[in-house]
């Protein structure tokens, strides 16, 4: 029953993003997967996949507006947002910049703004709607040098909460996915002594897989998933119990 359906998800050429990309395509979506910046890697990923690539900020409205009318016209109305698009810019508090705080907040939660703003009006009008917000175990549970990650992060699930109780009598499930360490680029940045001291302390002894966060948003998304709403899946190999 969910066959057909069109599906956006952020940041969704690359890391956990593309897991789900192609988790939500097998099982019969059409995908819409955007990304920012990295061209080389969105080519990569579209040839190899089939699914099609949009180029736009996600922290920017009016670019947001744009592409989800674009993606509209060229695929259909979006049933299904996962907002995934996320950034890091650590620092101790004492050392942060305003542009590094901003940047944080403006990608990794204005960014559930924009997109679920967009698309909103056309999921009620249709009696449906699917969004899975992804947010993180240190919105959980905090993490030194990124008071700026864990407020957005942190956010998102208070986002999730309040616009759940909106969407409800319209058919529309709005929840959130907290993974813990995934092992994607952005954790490969984490220098290799420090990543050792996660592993240790992750009761399943190894890094998630993209794979495992996918398997999560297909769970939720499903037409089937109508009763579940407001919810945080942590997904974290047993790292923190909330
Ligand atoms: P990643 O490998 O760094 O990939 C990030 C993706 O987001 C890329 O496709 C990137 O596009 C896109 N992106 C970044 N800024 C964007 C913007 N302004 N507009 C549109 N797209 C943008 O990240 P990841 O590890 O897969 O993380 C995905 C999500 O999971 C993030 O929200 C992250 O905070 C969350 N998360 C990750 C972990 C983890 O351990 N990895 C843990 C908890 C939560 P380009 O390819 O163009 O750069």
């Amino acid at each position: 029953m969910s066959k057909g359906r069109v599906a956006l998800v952020t940041g969704g050429t690359r890391g956990i993003g593309a897991a789900i990309s192609t988790a939500l395509r097998d099982a019969g979506y059409t995908v819409a997967a955007n990304y920012a910046g990295n061209d080389a890697a969105a080519e990569r990923f579209m040839e190899e996949t089939g699914i099609a690539v949009y180029k736009f900020d996600v922290s920017n409205f009016e670019m947001v507006k744009e592409n989800v009318a674009k993606i509209t016209e060229e695929l259909g109305p979006v049933d299904v947002v996962v907002n995934n698009a996320g950034i890091t810019r650590d620092g101790t508090l004492h050392r942060m910049s305003p542009d590094q705080w901003d940047a944080v907040i403006q990608t990794n939660l204005s960014s559930c703004y924009n997109l679920s703003r967009c698309v909103i009006e056309s999921m009620r009008e249709r009696n449906f709607g699917r969004i899975v917000n992804i947010g993180s175990i240190n919105g959980q549970a905090g993490q030194y040098g990124q008071v700026n990650y864990a407020a957005a992060k942190s956010g998102i699930h208070g986002f999730t909460k309040a616009l759940s109780q909106e969407g409800a009598a319209k058919g529309i499930t709005v929840n959130a996915i907290a993974p813990g360490y995934v092992d994607t680029d952005m954790v490969r940045a984490v220098p290799p002594n420090v990543l050792e001291k996660i592993i240790a302390k992750i009761p399943m002894g190894r890094l998630g897989r993209a794979e495992d966060i996918a398997r999560g948003v297909l769970f939720l998304v499903a037409d089937e998933a109508d009763f579940i709403t407001g919810a945080t899946l942590s997904i974290n190999g047993g790292q923190h119990m909330y």
